[in-house]
Formats: structure tokens, C-alpha cells, sequence
């Protein structure tokens, strides 16, 4: 057995953050690790017991590590809690509460004072919902009734949790497809917790001791979360929602109860919650829910995403005040200005009853024209293309009126298995989607995983920053094996269609050089004419070097998710920082601008594909710049192509202009609200 005694430096100690680190780290080892601060002592395998440790800055912990690779873990474990965990000396310390609501970028503010009875939130998804009330919380499980009746053994529960795996995989993989990565990542984080052995341990102890299954299951858990929210850190309230929504999983699955998110009144509601889940989101029947409100989460949160997805207004960040509403009485959602009026008087009604008609015949017309192209009225043809992951996705976007597909998403064929796809495999994947989208474009983006998505059957380094690692085209670049067999795969397919290629991540001529060159060896050798390649703008130095990259690649598509996220410096999947992401920010436009005028330098077009291009606040600004085309999720076409319709591409240059003279994202927003008038 080794042991090491050492000293927490972290500013605010052994955190979510810091945590996960060392437990992943410490579970590459086969050896026991076993973490001790005073009397209190964890496994090192198990998130959830770091965590209640409750070590602080300047805590020492004793470290025992037993097993046959003992040696090597010491000195990775001692090195790797040296270096911070991941935080390093100069990392900003967590926030020590939630970002004020009103420092949320998309909550544009009236500057009418709002009614007695209206409360002010953010708005996060468009449209205006007026119904009943339906006040949604977590249903309870009436353990000890159900105690009584049936006796629940340890393989009921072994049984739920295999269930409950299967379900949590198939939400993650669905969230990849959707291209929701913070979202995939919390189901993600759940299958962890499912895994934890120090919880397994506990759950067993208790049924050990004469509990049943569904109560020691149950008990374990409330224990768990209380503990982890007890020791009062953002960050870490957020693991303890998780176990409790983890836990409520595996307690419906044992006793056979639907998830309450399945059964809402059998007329629509407007669903007004403290906060949803993600397992809760995804679940409700859609066409029972006219809108969301919501007391926490901000524009970004999973909710809103998915509120947009579906194409339901949504309000977040509401005053909790709403959670008194009576259940059945009407309420007024606006989720364009984020407005909540309750008891509306008759004139209130008739009004928002208008706006919502005015909303639904938009969207209506907007279904209508599909097909019609995206040219404003002055003439400029904008391109407005799908991202999609699948063939499905495919199909869907022909019928939103899409011109082709600006993003396809090839992880989904990587994920959830344990060796990698086959060419073959691969090729008939990509085949069938040229096929399907005949002579419209299909830009296939070779795959994008890396140290925030590992792959099991790749081998890679535990990373500090995964974000700043070996992802996209630099995973790729060293795994030629791997690239090689999806790009013949992809030449061979484009063969029976119109198949471009798109390289992830680029920051550098090198890399794309690189990607080039096997991507021409492998046309040779395959005798196939030579395919149209680009990349995705998604790194600031991509963005800077536009004008350069454009003299040899054939086109740009603005990854504006990750763009952000390494331009404001903020982890995408960071819920404190959500709500102050924002693809608006004048610093990431100069980016988009730059981008853009070096690809017309050079002759090359350059469009968006990452969420900005679907926001109504940010087209006309993308089309001032000059954006040639726009690649948004599936249901968010038409909308996209009616606004285009109804804009002047010869008014926007000056408010593009404008907006790039702004300080922050939120003065983007107000001046486009005022210039346009929306
Ligand atoms: C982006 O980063 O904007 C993008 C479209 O890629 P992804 O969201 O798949 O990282
Ligand atoms: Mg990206």
C-alpha cells in the first residue's frame, strides 16, 4: 500500500469541478484509492463521496492507494491535485451564486413599466401561450404504501437500474443528434451517478440491514443529495438536483409508475414549474403543453433549448411567486418579450388572443412558403440549409423547405458502441442521406468527439482543459486510421449524391493542410473527381487567419456554439455562465465579420451553422455582414426563410455596422429591437 499526504490548494477547495477530475482520473487505475480528511474518509472512485468530504482550500487529506498499480497512481494522483485538478492558480473562482437573472443577454427590457399583474422573466422561446395553469412537481412515490403490498427485492432494483441505463443512453444519443451537447452531457452525468460504486455500496448496506430495495434505494439517495446540497455551493446544488432526478428514475422504473412529465391533463396547459429537469423536458407529451414557465435557469438552459426545439414559447427565470398560481386558472406567456400576466382582464385576453393569432399565422405562412427561397426584398439570396444527424433529420428538412444540408453530424455513428463504425457501415449511412437530398448540397462534418466525449475504443490521455485538448480534426489527425476509413467512406458515397466535406475545430493552415492532402491521396487512390472541402470557423485564431485560410480552402461555415465559448472564454456547458453566452457579443460578430470578408476575398462563401444562425435577433445582422448562408435545425427552416423574405439587404450593412460598434450583446439586441422594430 502507498500513502501520500498532501494539501488541497484549490481557491474553494475539492468542488464539482475539481472532484470529477480526480475521480476520473483515479478510476483509469485498478488500484483501491481511498481519501481520508480527518475522521471522514471516501472512496476515490465515487463522485458523490469526494464530494461530502467537504475539503476546503488548505485541507489535508491522507491518500491510501492499494493495488497492483499503486505506484504509477501516486504519482499521477499527487501531480495531478499539485497542478490544481484542472483549475491551475489563476483560474476564476466559481461564482458564489447564480448569475442575476438580469444580467441574462436575451431578457431585453421594456422601458414601459410592467403591470400590477404581470412579472418580468427572460424571454426564451418565441410565441405567446394563453391557457390554464398546470403547476408541475415532482410526483412522490408513496414508498411505504407500495412497501406494504410488494416486496421489492435487489433484483427488482438491479433490473430498474439496467432500465434506467438504457434510457438514460438513448436520451444522450438523441440530445448528440439533436446537436444539444450540454444536454447529452447531464444524461451523461447521470449514467455516472448510476454507476457510483460508493452509492451502490450504500443502497446494499441498507438492504443488508432489512430494508427493502425501494426504500434503501430511496433513503440512500435523499441522504446523498441532501449532503452534497448541505455544503452550499452552486456548482454542487446542481449534482444534488441530478441524483434526485437520477433517483426518481430508478424509483418509477421498480414500481412500474409513469413519469409524470407522461401524464398531464388531457387538455394543453402552460406548465409552470420551479424548474424542469432534463429527463422531465424531454418527456412531456408535446401536444399538451402550450408553453413553459419557469422560476430558474436562463436562456441557454436545457429547457429553453428544447422549448425552442419544439417551437413553444417559453419564459424563464420568473418570479417564484408564479408557483402560487392556482392550477386551471388562465395565465398570458409571452415568451418574445418575457411577460407572465396573470388574472387578465377581458382586454388583456383580446389582445394577447391577437397576438398570439398574429404569431401562429406567421408561423403558419412561414410553414406555408417553405419551399419558397430565402431572397430579401432587395434581391439577396441567402441559403438556408439543415443541420441534421440523421437520415431521418434528412427527410424532415426537404419537407421544411431546406436547399440542402449545411451540417451533418456524423458523431451519432461513433457513439454508444464499443468499436468504431465500419467503412462499410458508414458508407451506406452517408449514401443513403446523398440519395435522399439528390442534387442539394450535404455537407458532411468528419467527426467531432475529442477529451469531453471520449470514445471507448479510442485510447486518449486524461486531459485538464478536454475543451482546449485533442478534439475535432487534431483527434482525427492523430487517429489516421480512424479518419481514413470516414473520409473513403464519405468519397465513396459522394458518388451518389452532392457530398461536400467539412473539417471541425481547424485552427491552424496545417491542420487543414494535412487534412487535405490524406483526403486527395485517398481520391487517387480511389478514383473519385475531387470533393469540395472546407471548415468550421469555431477558434478565434481560425477566425483572425480567415483571410489567409480562404487563398486554399473552399469555403467557411461559422461554428457559432463553440465560437462563442472560446471567444468569451466560457465552458458551453457551464450552467452559471449560461445565461451570459451569447452569440450577440460584438466581440464574436467582429469574428463572424472578419471570417466573412476573408472568404470573399478569395471568392469563397461563408455561412453559419452553429445556433446563432437561427436567432431572429442575429439574421439580419449575419445578412449586414454579408453571410451567404445560414445552416439552423430542422424545425426553425421556414421561420428563418420568412423572416429573410421580409428583410432589405441594402438597409442592414449600417445596423451590421452598428452593431459591431456595440459594447455588449445586450445593446445588440436593444438596437436591433429599436432599428427593426421588433
Ligand atoms: C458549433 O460549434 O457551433 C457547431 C455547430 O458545432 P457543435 O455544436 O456540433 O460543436
Ligand atoms: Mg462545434
Amino acid at each position: 500500500m502507498k500513502q501520500l499526504e498532501i494539501t488541497i490548494t484549490n481557491e474553494t477547495g475539492l468542488h464539482a469541478r475539481p472532484a470529477k477530475t480526480l475521480v476520473n482520473l483515479v478510476k483509469q487505475f485498478k488500484s483501491n484509492v481511498t481519501i481520508w480528511h480527518g475522521e471522514k474518509k471516501a472512496n476515490a472512485k465515487s463522485l458523490i463521496s469526494v464530494l461530502t468530504l467537504g475539503a476546503s482550500k488548505g485541507s489535508l487529506l491522507k491518500i491510501e492507494i492499494n493495488g497492483e498499480d499503486e505506484e504509477t497512481a501516486l504519482a499521477e494522483i499527487e501531480s495531478a491535485i499539485m497542478a490544481g485538478l484542472g483549475e491551475g492558480e489563476t483560474e476564476e473562482k466559481p461564482a458564489a451564486s447564480p448569475a442575476p437573472k438580469s444580467e441574462a443577454p436575451r431578457a431585453i427590457e421594456e422601458s414601459k413599466p410592467t403591470k400590477a399583474n404581470t412579472l418580468r422573466g427572460v424571454g426564451a422561446a418565441p410565441g405567446i401561450a394563453i391557457g390554464p395553469v398546470y403547476q408541475f412537481q415532482h410526483q412522490e412515490i408513496p414508498i411505504d404504501e407500495i412497501s406494504d403490498t410488494l416486496v421489492v427485492g435487489w433484483e427488482r432494483l438491479q433490473d430498474a437500474l439496467a432500465r434506467a441505463r438504457e434510457q438514460l443512453n438513448k436520451l444522450n444519443k438523441q440530445m448528440i443528434e439533436q446537436g444539444m451537447k450540454a444536454e447529452a452531457a447531464i444524461f451523461d452525468a447521470h449514467l455516472g451517478l448510476l454507476d457510483d460504486p460508493e452509492l451502490n455500496e450504500a443502497v446494499h448496506e441498507r438492504f443488508q440491514k432489512g430494508r427493502d430495495a425501494l426504500k434503501a434505494w430511496k433513503e440512500t439517495i435523499e441522504d446523498s443529495a441532501m449532503v452534497v446540497a448541505a455544503l452550499n455551493d452552486p456548482l454542487l446544488s446542481a449534482r444534488a438536483d441530478d441524483l434526485r432526478d437520477v433517483g426518481r428514475r430508478v424509483l418509477r422504473l421498480m414500481v412500474g409508475a409513469e413519469n409524470k412529465a407522461d401524464t398531464l391533463p388531457d387538455k394543453p396547459v402552460v406548465v409552470v414549474a420551479r424548474e424542469l429537469s432534463p429527463s422531465d423536458t424531454v418527456s412531456f407529451n408535446k401536444d399538451l403543453v402550450l408553453g413553459f414557465c419557469i422560476v430558474n435557469g436562463g436562456p441557454t438552459s436545457h429547457t429553453a433549448i428544447l422549448a425552442r426545439a419544439l417551437g413553444l414559447p417559453a419564459v424563464v427565470g420568473v418570479d417564484e411567486s408564479v408557483l402560487n398560481f392556482e392550477n386551471d386558472s388562465y395565465i398570458i406567456l409571452n415568451g418574445s418579450d418575457g411577460t407572465v400576466t396573470f388574472n387578465p382582464l377581458p382586454e388583456e385576453l383580446q389582445l394577447a388572443e391577437q397576438e398570439r393569432n398574429a404569431w401562429l399565422e406567421k408561423r403558419r405562412a412561414a410553414l406555408e412558403q417553405a419551399a419558397t427561397p430565402a431572397v430579401t426584398a432587395d434581391g439577396r439570396h441567402v441559403e438556408v440549409v439543415a443541420n441534421a444527424g440523421t437520415l431521418e433529420d434528412a427527410e424532415k428538412a426537404l419537407k421544411m423547405g431546406a436547399a440542402g444540408i449545411g451540417l451533418l453530424r456524423t458523431e451519432f455513428l461513433f457513439l454508444e458502441r464499443t468499436t468504431a463504425p465500419t467503412e462499410a457501415e458508414q458508407f451506406e449511412v452517408y449514401r443513403s442521406i446523398a440519395e435522399v437530398m439528390g442534387k442539394r448540397p450535404v455537407i458532411v462534418r468528419t467527426l467531432d468527439v475529442g477529451g469531453d466525449k471520449p470514445l471507448p475504443y479510442i485510447e486518449m490521455q486524461r486531459e485538464e482543459n478536454p475543451f482546449l485538448g485533442e478534439r475535432g480534426i487534431r483527434l482525427c489527425l492523430n487517429r489516421p486510421e480512424l479518419f481514413r476509413q470516414q473520409l473513403r467512406a464519405i468519397l465513396r458515397a459522394s458518388l451518389y449524391g452532392n457530398l461536400q466535406i467539412m473539417f471541425p475545430m481547424v485552427g491552424d493552415i496545417e491542420e487543414y493542410r494535412r487534412a487535405r492532402l490524406m483526403l486527395d491521396e485517398l481520391q487517387i487512390e480511389l478514383k473519385i473527381p475531387r470533393v469540395t472541402a472546407g471548415i468550421m470557423i469555431e477558434v478565434p485564431s481560425a477566425a483572425l487567419m480567415a483571410d489567409v485560410l480562404a487563398r486554399e480552402v473552399d469555403f467557411f461555415s461559422i461554428g457559432t456554439n463553440d465560437l462563442t465559448q472560446y471567444t468569451l472564454a466560457m465552458d458551453r456547458g457551464h450552467s452559471l455562465l449560461s445565461a451570459k453566452q451569447d452569440g450577440l457579443h460584438p466581440a464574436v460578430l467582429r469574428l463572424i465579420a472578419k471570417t466573412i470578408e476573408g472568404a470573399h476575398k478569395c471568392g469563397k462563401w461563408a455561412g453559419i451553422c452553429g445556433e446563432l444562425g437561427a436567432d431572429p435577433y442575429a439574421v439580419p445582422i449575419l445578412i449586414g455582414l454579408g453571410i451567404d448562408e445560414l445552416s439552423v435545425s430542422v424545425p426553425s427552416i421556414p421561420l428563418v426563410k420568412a423572416q429573410i423574405r421580409g428583410l432589405k439587404a441594402s438597409d442592414l450593412q449600417s445596423l451590421a455596422q452598428q452593431a459591431l460598434e456595440c459594447a455588449t450583446a445586450r445593446d445588440v439586441r436593444e438596437l436591433v429591437k429599436k432599428e427593426l422594430k421588433m
